[in-house]
């Protein structure tokens, strides 16, 4: 274990370098170049250069690393891809002054392991990139995965505010940067000052069910949104779900901000990929959740890139994942 506490402090750093970069580059949003990659998501300066940063970073306080991380280089490499890789050089240099464009594309192939070590790390660097282009939540999402187990996880939340109050939708100026180590409990720091004394995270508890404040997917795509007021409806809740994108969930739930997040399938075929989920499903545990997918099976991590042995999520105060679990499987969720 003091192996892994070892890690933390370097997976802090790299994480709020990487906040400070895609900060920088979503205070020009207008100008933000982006492409579109073959499963039709969106990739943008950003992501490129947060994967950059995080490989940087990591490699200069720990030497070798194994990192599974969702960017490759290869679109940067395209021969009309030149003004893109010349946007993303000026975003990494914010946070390394003299990186050229060759170190930024070997940085960012650091993350193609292919999950046969037996630790390695995950990296989504903007995870939520539609929230990151609609000016709403995303996250720098650095995960340690040992023999199959999530072990540490730091997610940077930019725009994520330490007050309740703030609307999802209205940046903050500090954002949150969270993170936990397996069995340590789930802390959070301003992500803008990352040296300061963590505070503990809790997730909720003593609400009754017909209160049950939960969250979800912005895109309809990623969560089905008609299942998510199927299963409330079932269980006598009348709150409207929170949306907002990325595992910023996962840490809105840590928190005590929300009771559960749901992610119900849109399809059978969908495999989630660990870079989604490893940070933050550690994070929420270690604040006392309960955190499965949709069968009540717990997050297979030992499977390589994807959760295929897993199908959507749901991760809830421990006092309210039994409930919502048993109406899902009411409901036929898992099926
Ligand atoms: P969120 O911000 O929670 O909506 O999740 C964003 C993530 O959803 C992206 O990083 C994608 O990897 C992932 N994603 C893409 N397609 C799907 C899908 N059909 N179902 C679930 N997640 C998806
Ligand atoms: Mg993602």
């Amino acid at each position: 274990m003091s192996d892994i506490f070892t890690l933390l402090e370097p997976a802090r750093r790299a994480v709020a370098a990487a906040v400070a970069v895609t900060r920088a580059v979503q205070a020009d949003l207008a100008a933000v170049r982006r492409i579109t990659k073959d499963d039709k998501s969106p990739v943008t300066v950003a992501d490129f250069a947060a994967q950059a940063v995080v490989a940087l970073r990591l490699g200069a306080t720990l030497g070798h690393f194994d990192l599974i991380g969702e960017e490759s280089s290869a679109a940067l490499r395209a021969p009309d891809a030149a003004p893109l890789l010349e946007a993303v050089t000026n975003a990494v240099r914010t946070a390394e002054r003299g990186a050229s464009a060759a170190e930024v594309l070997a940085a960012i192939d650091r993350g193609a392991h292919d999950a046969s070590a037996e630790a390695y790390w995950t990296l989504d660097p903007v995870d939520g990139t539609k929230g990151f282009l609609r000016g709403g939540q995303y996250a720098i999402s650095l995960a340690y995965i040992a023999r199959g187990e999530v072990v540490l996880g730091v997610l940077g939340c930019p725009n994520m505010s330490r007050d309740f109050a703030r609307p999802f939708d209205a940046p903050d100026p500090h954002g949150c940067l969270v993170h936990a180590v397996a069995g340590g409990g789930a802390w959070c720091v301003p992500a803008d000052d990352p040296g300061a004394t963590p505070w503990r995270l809790q997730a909720a508890s003593g609400r009754p069910l017909a209160e049950l404040s939960v969250c979800e997917s912005v895109e309809a795509g990623h969560s089905r949104h008609d299942e998510t007021a199927r299963l409330l409806d079932c269980l006598g809740a009348r709150g409207i779900p929170a949306r907002l994108d990325s595992q910023c969930k996962y840490a809105v739930v840590a928190r005590g901000q929300a009771d559960a997040y749901l992610r119900l399938p849109t399809s059978k075929s969908y495999v989630e990929k660990i870079w989604d989920h490893a940070a933050g499903a550690l994070i929420a545990a270690e604040a006392g959740a309960i955190v499965t997918d949709v069968r009540g099976l717990p997050l297979d991590f030992g499977r390589g890139a994807t959760l295929s042995a897993n199908a959507g999520i749901i991760c809830a105060g421990a006092e309210y994942h039994g409930a919502l679990l048993d109406a899902a499987r009411r409901l036929g969720l898992g099926d």
